[in-house]
């Protein structure tokens, strides 16, 4: 076996996964946000992927698979190439055309089902592959929680009809269930906003662990649970935007002046009176042309905190999302960071900001607090908030009441581990994928897209399951069934030893067998380390016919006799 284990925590590891899965030998480092998997990993990973596999072609989805390296165009009809920004890896090819390493494939399984499929007959389908993903993650961070490079598993459902539809969303979602459930995790389905990928209902099934970058609150009393981005509050009616009147509804084009994003704010009437010498730490405005594809989001600093809330703001700044004005021009206009603002963002400088991307058509409600929790402001633009005419986004806090009606709010956090999504038709009208109807019309495809972060799995389990001695791996994902420690260089113990990993082999466990030289102590250390659920100890006890079995999980030990060992352990 090709492991080395070490005795220090590496230096860059903050949580316990990361720690534990670099010394224990499965992962090392290559560069940031960038791993190798080891022996033990890369059976641990693939275990995972066989777990995610067997539930996706049980629910009769298709593996195929598609490169990494891709050409720019589809992505540019999709308008990612953009929407993208810097968390795309681009690179030439030697003739200067543009390529990506892909980030997530949407585009190229639409176009792949349109060169395919072209009558209703054909549908529904259902595809997916397990495939090495590219981010260029702002802050790779926690080992593998957060690559830069990726195992994703993603699939794609195409349907004729929004019931269709549905249905392929229900089958993955209980897909997931029986994944997350078999590779034993604690977690959590919340509902979710759709960010990037576009498109409309979505839930996130997020592992719950102190060390997540996700808050999601949770219903005391009720079944309700939501990703804090996606918190649904409706709209008080007597605060309804559609009472308001149209001249409220603004939209200030081109570059706005202080001047005009004051009365921008008055015009939202937000129950108080702005003013241009007004102190407000940040003012997030949120807008879009009627008709056009893009939001634009303003931040705002207002006189008497400008400089701090630039510097802040342009932290606050998602670089993939945004286009910033460069220093000069904003000394020249000091009051604009024109630019899109991703709420994760906002909430890592200690901004609370819940406005969800799925708003349709206008319009947000933007809270904003600062680092010391103050409330900044709230605000209301524009109209038309979402299809069923709810505000997608509210501020809650731990405590409130729910917004289903039921219980109050407690928070935690959370790992995503799985993204499903609703798509609708947003890449088949980007490509035009049509299906000739009954009726001899073609028809629009509706699509979902359906995510699992199988390297993240590793570490999310990982994190959940481990304790001060090392890790303690769920069986389905574990790299073995049974350890076996030869503790002892008596030649009998040694031969005891391989005799019983031999038929423990046969008798079809996955055995790992450590007959180092190494002390016993060091040997036992490393067996509670690696996290394989059964430690078997061969050693003095054989003498009298006897060995040892320890349960990794609860600490349990056993004496049992050597020849009852593989019934035992089968
Ligand atoms: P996150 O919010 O953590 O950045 P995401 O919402 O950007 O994730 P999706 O686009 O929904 O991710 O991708 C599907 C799944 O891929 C996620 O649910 C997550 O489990 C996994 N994933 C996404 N980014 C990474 C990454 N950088 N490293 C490892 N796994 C990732
Ligand atoms: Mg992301
Ligand atoms: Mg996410
Ligand atoms: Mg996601």
């Amino acid at each position: 076996m090709f492991l080395r284990t070490l005795r220090e925590d590496p230096a860059d590891a903050e949580v316990p996964s990361h720690k534990l899965l670099v010394r224990a030998g499965y992962v090392r480092r290559v560069a940031p946000g960038i791993y190798s998997w080891l022996p033990l990993g890369l059976q641990v990973l693939r275990n995972v992927e066989e777990v995610v596999r067997q539930e996706m072609n049980g629910i009769g989805a298709q593996e195929i698979h598609f490169p990494a390296l891709l050409p720019r165009e589809p992505y540019e009809q999709s308008n990612r190439w953009t929407e993208y920004g810097p968390l795309l890896f681009r690179l030439q090819d030697r003739k200067g055309a543009d390529m990506l390493l892909g980030p997530t494939h949407e585009e190229l399984f639409t176009l792949t089902v349109k060169g395919e499929y072209n009558s209703y007959k054909d549908y529904p389908v259902m595809l997916y592959q397990i495939q090495t993903k590219y981010r260029d993650e702002e802050r790779p961070r926690a080992g593998i929680l957060r690559g830069r490079e990726f195992v994703m598993k993603d699939s794609y459902s195409f349907d004729i009809d929004d019931d269709g539809l549905s249905n392929s969303y229900r089958l993955h979602r209980d897909a997931y269930v029986r994944i997350f459930d078999r590779v034993g995790l604690r977690y959590v389905i919340v509902a979710a906003t759709s960010g990037a990928m576009g498109g409309s209902a979505s839930e996130e099934f997020l592992a719950e662990s102190p060390t997540g970058e996700d808050t999601f609150v949770r219903s005391t009393d009720s079944d309700y649970a939501a990703n804090v981005e996606a918190v649904v509050t409706p709209v008080p009616a007597a605060e309804s935007i559609e009472d308001k009147p149209a001249a409220q509804v603004h939209h200030t084009p081109g570059t706005p002046t202080i001047e005009s994003l004051v009365d921008f704010l008055n015009a939202a009437e937000m129950g108080r009176t702005f003013t241009a010498a007004d102190t407000l730490k940040n003012v997030l405005v949120k807008t879009r042309e009627p008709g056009a594809e893009k939001w634009e989001m303003l931040a705002v600093a207002v006189p008497g905190d400008r400089e701090v809330d630039f510097k802040r703001l342009e932290a606050a700044v998602e670089p993939a999302e945004v286009e910033l004005v460069d220093e000069a021009d904003f000394a020249a206009n000091p009051f604009l960071v024109k630019g899109y603002i991703g709420p994760k963002a906002l909430q890592d400088n200690g901004i609370r900001y819940l406005a969800d991307p799925r708003v349709v058509s206008g319009t947000a409600w933007v809270t904003g607090a600062d680092q010391a929790g103050h409330h900044v402001v709230d605000l209301v633009c524009g109209r038309d908030f979402t299809p069923d005419g709810t505000i997608e986004a509210a501020e809650v806090r731990e405590g409130d009441a729910a917004p289903d009606g039921g219980g109050t709010l407690v928070a935690a956090r959370g790992i995503e581990i799985g993204h499903i999504f609703q798509l609708g038709r947003k890449y088949a009208d980007a490509f035009g994928l049509d299906a000739l109807g009954q009726d001899g019309k073609p028809k629009r495809i509706t699509m979902g897209s359906y995510g699992v972060g199988v390297s993240r799995l590793v570490a999310a389990i990982a994190e959940q399951s481990h304790d001060e001695l090392g890790l303690v791996w769920p069986r389905e994902v574990a790299p073995a069934d049974v350890h076996v420690v030869i503790a002892g260089k008596d030649e009998a113990v040694r031969e005891g030893g391989e005799r019983l990993a031999a038929e423990l082999d046969e008798a079809g466990l996955r055995v790992l067998l450590d007959d180092r030289t190494s002390s016993p102590g060091v040997k036992f250390a490393d067996a509670e380390l690696v996290g394989v659920p059964t430690i078997l100890v061969v050693g003095k006890g054989l003498a009298k016919g006897v060995v040892e079995v320890k349960d990794r999980r609860t600490g349990d030990r056993e004496e049992i006799d050597v020849d009852k060992a593989v019934g035992h352990l089968v």
